[in-house]
């Protein structure tokens, strides 16, 4: 019997409304949602790798243990057995910190992570905690935390009432968006021109975006901040700073002014490759559009200078009197939050990096986690101690075990051999992910993720860089076969296994606690619209919902939309969305400084002390100038999203997309054709890759898409397989960051170029 179903898409950020036909257990169709209150129909190629996945042969739907040097299916109640027997030694002989979790991206399309991987994590206590964001956005998380005082106040582009739009080191008509939830960017950015609007695209390849733009400038990978500050430079210069009533909510404008004296477009030009001229121009015409946004994304942030990059953004967007106006870049009001004691509205705590550093070369911490690139050193050095550069001493032991939860750090992140050459030395590795890839075939034991449809779906995260303020709940669309325990349900055995409550830990018990332990933090802030209330009723009135439904119904009901638990009977709660299948709209961006803000100043700081430290560094960057060498960067794909999604045939098959990008001139020079091959070199390894000659990349430099390289053995992605590609990260040096995040350097790495 076939029945519809509506749910978001959790492939991106994009959060795609679906209309999905079930026949009994199987995936009949999949469509877009037309009813949707946010993407309106809109869905791209990858959706339909939900069927796909679902139907994977090679999906992993039992743990696994390894035994004799095997991976072999084992019951759940074996495979937690022996992570405790493993596990916990380990814990109690070298500490905390001896174990190392990786949490990687879908995780952050995911309600039960988001809930309870926290609760894990508080119980573990290691301060070895890496994520995806080091390879990622974490520049631009830092830049914002440290200007507005919390890591999700991202200025998101209100692109649906912009009339002008500067996008850097982005692709937004092939990722569909990046720190900017927009499904349909490609109507929307049309839109924007329809109504007379202008796009213009600064990067290095001419990318979907860039052929749909009004403008496109090539610029030599990381100078964007040279550009940025060009244009800073210039309105300044000129006058053209209208800040407006941003004015008073801003401290640090003359640190600013003295900071852009040094960076004149004359002065960027040479670095960046864009003329003086048309610097001023971008800057005028900035200045002169009503509603206007500068928006960047992750060719800007993997960089060399990529917090002074995202920094600088919003520095534009303030002096352009853009920050927080309708048209401009604003602050989303999410339906759903969890409290962190950041401070009342208005005025916080701040942010706060480096309040530690790793043990070996003594990179600092932000938000939690540190500097993914650190992670093979931390496996591989014995001896404690060090001095960290601004005199730290770093504290931890040798990592021994490591825990990777929907990752693939082998393929995403620098130096891949030497990450899996540390990997293959650990005492223990266990992970939760869907499949056994170039990470997982090294575990010990291997729990399986259960797939989307077996688990409802809310985009905690996402929703707070929505370019509208909606919120879309999705139920699940299939029981969890029998005696498969839901994924919050791993988390918190897991919790109860490294809290040393060993492999049977009562799961309701601590679920009870994680909800405790939400309405206290809520009950604890001062401007809570439910202070005062009993914490024991709030929780009776959630009955009979349990672990992230019943975590998300609080969010929801404690939240700016909410019901407050009946002080507002018309407002949000989980049952609410449960009965609006296509998603509630709760309307469009609104101007929300100073109430947003969280900085202990209760300012924009428009000059961190962390961030103005590093403008020395760029400053003595201006000497360089191109020296005819090659550089690397990685480029956005439409049927792919990292490196999970290259066992779903749909979405692989066809022309070989793991390709070498370069110019005619180049290659040329170089000696390749079209069709052949290529060997790319740089400090870090070499790589082989198909040629594709292409006039849509700058001269002098060199593109491969990353997340590929699937023929190592043991991995079982038998259609990966087929379609290996290469992996690019193979290229990037570990021991290359950026210093004020710590974040890769995965774009503008020197690369030597020749025939195979
Ligand atoms: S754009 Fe993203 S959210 Fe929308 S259908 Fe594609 S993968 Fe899913």
């Amino acid at each position: 019997m076939r029945r519809t179903t509506y749910r978001t898409c959790p492939f991106c950020e994009a959060t795609c409304g679906l209309e999905i036909e079930m026949e009994g257990r199987e995936v009949a169709s999949i469509r877009g949602d037309r009813e949707d209150v946010f993407s309106r129909g809109f869905l791209c190629p990858k959706a339909f790798g939900l069927k796909q996945l679902h139907e994977d042969p090679d999906r992993l739907r039992t743990p696994l243990v390894r035994r004799g040097g095997e991976l072999v299916e084992a019951s759940w109640d074996e495979a937690f057995r022996e992570i405790d027997r493993r596990l916990s030694p380990l814990l109690a002989e070298h500490g905390r910190d001896a174990v190392a979790v990786y949490i990687g991206n879908p995780n952050a399309h995911n309600l039960s992570s988001l809930v309870f991987g926290p609760v894990w994590l508080r119980a573990l206590g290691s301060r070895n905690v890496y994520t995806a964001s080091t390879v990622d956005q974490m520049p631009k998380q830092v830049s914002s935390g440290l200007m507005f005082g919390a890591m999700l106040s991202v200025p998101i582009p209100d692109v649906d009432r912009c009339e002008h739009l500067l996008v850097l080191g982005a692709n937004p008509l092939v990722s569909n968006g990046s720190l900017l939830t927009a499904p349909d960017m490609r109507g929307r950015l049309r839109a924007l021109r329809e109504r007379g609007g202008k796009v213009v695209v600064i990067d290095p390849r001419r990318t979907r975006t860039a052929e749909e733009a009004d403008e496109h400038h090539f610029i030599r990978p990381g100078t964007d901040a040279h550009l940025l500050f060009g244009i800073v430079h210039t309105l300044l210069d000129e006058g053209l700073a209208a800040p407006g009533r941003l004015a008073e909510h801003c401290a640090g404008f003359e640190v600013v002014e003295r900071l852009a004296r040094d960076f004149a477009p004359e002065r960027v030009t040479g670095a960046c490759g864009i003329e003086a001229r048309e610097i001023r121009r971008m800057a005028r015409e900035l200045a002169a559009a009503g509603r206007a946004a500068c928006y960047a994304r992750i060719g800007t942030t993997t960089q060399e200078f990529g917090t002074l990059a995202s920094w600088l953004v919003d520095v534009v967007n303030v002096l352009t009197g853009n920050l927080d106006r309708e048209g401009g870049a604003m602050f989303t009001r999410a339906a759903a939050v969890q409290r962190n004691g950041q401070g009342a509205p208005g005025r916080g705590k701040g942010v706060h990096i480096g309040r530690w550093h790793s043990r070996v070369r003594g990179l600092p911490e932000s938000f939690g986690e540190l500097p993914v690139s650190c992670l093979a050193e931390e496996i591989e050095t014995e001896a404690a101690g060090g001095v960290s550069p601004d005199g730290h001493t770093p504290r931890g032991a040798q990592v021994r075990a490591l825990v990777t939860v929907a990752g693939n750090p082998v393929v995403s992140t620098p130096n891949a051999g030497r990450l899996e050459r540390a990997i293959e030395s650990l005492d223990f590795m266990l992970t939760v992910d869907i499949y056994v890839n170039e990470t997982t075939r090294h575990a010990d034991v291997v729990l399986p993720a259960p797939e989307p449809l077996e688990k409802s779906h809310y985009d905690l995260a996402l929703y707070q860089l929505a370019t509208r303020n909606v919120a879309n709940f999705s139920p699940p669309v299939l029981e969890r076969a029998d005696g498969q325990p839901a994924e919050w349900q791993v988390f918190l055995r897991l919790a109860g296994v490294v809290a040393g409550r060993g492999p049977n830990a009562d799961v309701e018990a601590l679920d009870r606690m994680t909800i405790e332990a939400l309405v206290g933090r809520e009950l604890a802030e001062p401007h809570s619209r439910v202070a005062g209330r009993d914490a024991a009723e709030l929780i009776e009135s959630l009955e009979p919902r349990r672990g992230p439904e019943r975590a998300l119904d609080f969010m929801l009901r404690v939240g700016p939309y909410g019901d407050a638990f009946g002080a507002d009977p018309g407002g949000l709660t989980l049952e609410g969305l449960e009965r609006s299948p296509h998603g509630v709209d709760l309307g469009p961006l609104e101007p929300r400084i100073p109430e947003v803000l969280r900085t202990p100043s209760g300012k924009i700081e428009l000059a961190p002390r962390e961030i103005v430290a590093d403008v020395s560094r760029l400053r003595a960057s201006l000497a360089r100038s191109a020296n005819g060498s090659m550089v690397l960067v990685g480029r956005r794909q439409l049927r792919s999203n990292n490196s999970w999604m290259h066992n779903l045939d749909a979405l692989v098959k066809g022309k070989d997309r793991c390709t070498m990008h370069i110019h005619p001139i180049d290659a040329e020079r170089l000696g390749l054709e079209d069709g052949g091959r290529a060997v790319v070199s740089s400090a870090a390894g070499r790589v082989e890759a198909p040629v594709e000659v292409t006039d849509g990349i700058m001269p002098g430099v060199v593109s491969i898409p990353h997340g590929w390289g699937h023929d190592a053995d043991g991995v079982r992605l038998r259609v990966a397989r087929r379609h290996a590609g290469v992996n690019s990260n193979v290229l990037a040096d570990e021991n290359v960051v950026e210093p004020v995040s710590g974040n890769a350097v995965l774009n503008g790495i020197p690369v030597e170029v020749g025939p195979a």
